[in-house]
């Protein structure tokens, strides 16, 4: 932790328009620190999308609270705003919304259901920096907002992550508890803390990444333009959407595969990659987690239906997205995904 980790994180609240930032090793331990620092822990439950990385649901246990999933909406695969209310109990502590795969959620709806509760906004911003809603940048909008610089994240530190906030107590702790909650008396501590510290190296990394900000976030858009143009006339899968008022940062470009597409998700994947061209499947959502189908009182509640998490998980993948790109790449993506249909 030398001078580069206050210059980066200086500088990275100037992206995110936020007077508060603390770095830290990765998008995970940004998430937990962001939950410990709002005191969240046994007892407490946390509402977050059923369709996510497991990291959500993870972190959540991680503090000793308990998990609540909430179905996600069909065009921005984001958590729907309209699900959360019912699902708010006496000990709801906080909404964790996830921007998925570059696009906001809807945080104006998000941000008033929580102050309508009295409950804290988390957002996990890991795939959406620079998105923004309404012209105000993700991870501005909660009480607390966590980044990835995870290799494949649109800023990249190889591993790393960043907790910012309008909150400076909430800072304040994050800051505490990142680094073992040492305090002016050395090895006098009144916290349990953690090592979440950044290295000086991987900050001088961030730090030059800041500069070139503009121009990755430039170059996702083309790659998703490009893209929607080739794909524009077809109506076998659903694309990525931009919702009025919303700039989605296309960290990933996901395809929905429809029923008239004829060939299910696996099967077009091991197609496209025996042509050499590599995918990811959607997320499987977080109620059919093998690891959360037992009995235990703190894993997430599977009752309830999630039907739009099931089908993207069933029929999602995301093709490749990565900033070296050709056109000629991208119109070969396409081509050969059409041969797949049936
Ligand atoms: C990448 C990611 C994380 C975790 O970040 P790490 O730096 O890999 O720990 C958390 N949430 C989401 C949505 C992510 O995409």
């Amino acid at each position: 932790m030398g001078e580069f980790v206050p210059r980066f994180e200086r500088a990275f609240a100037e992206l995110c328009e936020v007077p508060h930032a603390v770095a830290c090793s990765n998008g995970t331990t940004a998430l937990h620190l962001a939950m410990e620092s709002l005191s969240i822990g046994p007892g407490d439950e946390v509402i977050i999308p059923a369709f996510t990385l497991i990291v959500s649901a993870n972190t959540v246990l991680q503090t000793g609270a308990k998990p609540v999933l909430v179905d996600v909406r069909p065009d921005t695969w984001c958590i729907d705003p309209a699900l959360i209310e019912r699902k708010i109990t006496p000990r709801t502590r906080a909404i964790l919304c996830v921007h998925m795969y570059g696009h906001p959620c809807d945080m104006e709806a998000i941000v008033r259901i929580a102050d309508r509760h009295g409950v804290y906004v988390i957002e996990d911003a890991a795939q959406a920096h620079g998105a923004t809603v309404k012209d105000r940048p993700v991870g501005s909008w909660g009480d607390a907002g966590c980044f990835s610089f995870y290799a494949n994240k649109i800023l990249t530190t190889g591993e790393g992550g960043m907790v910012v906030s309008h909150r400076r107590e909430v800072a304040d702790r994050a800051a505490l508890l990142r680094n073992q909650a040492f305090e002016q008396v050395r090895f006098v501590h009144r916290e349990v803390g953690f090592n979440y510290r950044m290295t000086n190296m991987q900050a001088a990394i961030g730090l030059a990444q800041c500069e070139n900000f503009p121009d990755r976030i430039r170059r996702k858009k083309e790659l998703a333009e490009r893209y929607d143009e080739l794909l524009r006339d077809d109506s076998d899968f659903d694309r990525p959407v931009q919702l009025p008022h919303c700039r989605n940062v296309y960290w990933m470009y996901g395809i929905v595969l429809k029923p008239s597409f004829g060939r299910a998700m696996p099967e077009v994947r091991r197609m496209l990659s025996e042509a050499g061209i590599e995918t990811r499947a959607f997320f499987v959502p977080l109620n059919l987690q093998p690891v959360f189908q037992g009995r235990h009182p703190r894993w997430p509640d599977l009752r309830g239906e999630y039907p739009v998490s099931e089908s993207l998980g069933g029929n999602g993948l995301y093709l490749p997205s990565g900033f070296e790109l050709t056109p000629e790449d991208q119109a070969f993506v396409v081509e050969r995904l059409r041969t797949c249909k049936r």
